[in-house]
């Protein structure tokens, strides 16, 4: 049986019966997808439309191993073991649940640090109940309506149902609401502020316009809304926690009309920038890159 969502996807064939959808997929959307458009319209073509395949980096490999070992992290985790630990003993329980590996070696004694400060500081609040993420690594989907003027400078021809897919790193309840927590592997720098809230943008979207049941299935409250967003640098010991802001809603919103549009304009610009571009996999079949290298 066909999906009825892709990213190769023709919206002159767009229809909103769901029961076509198998001839005719709805466009989808993940918070990567979108995210590399916004990095490079042309990027995005080469690499989720035409699934042109991408070099494989250490910093790639680094990523999803450090991500599995902080999902096992949770997943094992004996909160009322912990619960009876000194702060010192804490911290070397919290190191033995990481792995031993070539790729996580500071970030996991940095996290391990990190979760022990965190549970001792809710077990001082009698808060410990919300140390473990009521979402770990979970996967939701969901149906979203993009409205044709969503994005006034790049209107569309008509309102559009995308596929929204994404799997959040973890999921939190604090303070009555429901805080998703993105991890990072890389260092932390201050301009990638607004780029983590469209990404965090990204999942309060995908939460708000899940299914109650498939939300009840994964373990969360349908009831909870989410009120604040956050992400986790163990390389730099950043940790960042706000509240959800409107502005960076409307800004995710906005690009992935833009998105839509290019679809239907079939124009995915590239957007060259010498010091990026250097390590884009597209670079040798890019023709902005090699007319802006030429010269
Ligand atoms: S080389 Fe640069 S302009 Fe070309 S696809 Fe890659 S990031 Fe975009």
């Amino acid at each position: 049986m066909s999906e009825e969502f892709t990213y190769d996807w023709n919206p002159e064939n767009y229809t909103e019966d769901e029961t076509n959808w198998d001839i005719h997929p709805i466009l989808k959307m993940t918070k990567s997808s979108v995210m590399s458009y916004d990095w490079c319209p042309k990027k995005y073509f080469y690499s989720y439309p035409l699934r042109l395949p991408q070099d494989t980096t250490d910093a790639m490999t680094k990523g999803t191993v450090i991500h599995n070992a902080y999902e096992n992290f949770f997943d094992i985790y004996d909160v009322e073991k912990a619960s009876t630990l000194t702060k010192s003993d804490l911290i070397t329980y919290n190191m033995g649940l990481f792995p031993v590996d070539e790729w996580g070696g500071e970030q996991y004694w940095t996290s391990a640090n990190f979760e022990a400060k965190r549970f001792l500081d809710l077990k001082q609040e009698d808060k410990l109940e919300n140390f473990l993420p009521v979402g770990n690594e979970v996967r939701l989907d969901a149906k979203f309506m993009i409205a044709r003027n969503q994005n006034p400078k790049f209107p569309l021809t008509r309102d559009y149902i995308v596929h929204l897919q994404g799997i959040i790193d973890r999921l939190f309840v604090e303070d009555g609401g429901l805080l998703p927590m993105e991890l990072k592997t890389g260092t932390w720098k201050d301009y990638k502020t607004t780029g983590m809230r469209k990404e965090s943008a990204f999942y309060k979207l995908l939460i708000e316009h899940c299914n109650d049941q498939l939300l009840i299935d994964a373990g969360i409250d349908p009831e909870m809304k989410v009120t604040n967003w956050g992400w986790w640098y163990p390389e730099s010991n950043y940790i960042y926690v706000e509240p959800v802001k409107q502005s960076s809603t409307s800004a995710l919103l906005k690009l992935m009309a833009k998105v839509i549009w290019s679809y239907e304009q079939s124009n995915f610009a590239g957007k060259y920038f010498y010091k990026t571009c250097a390590h884009c996999s597209y670079f040798g079949i890019c023709d902005d890159a090699q007319n802006q290298s030429f010269w």
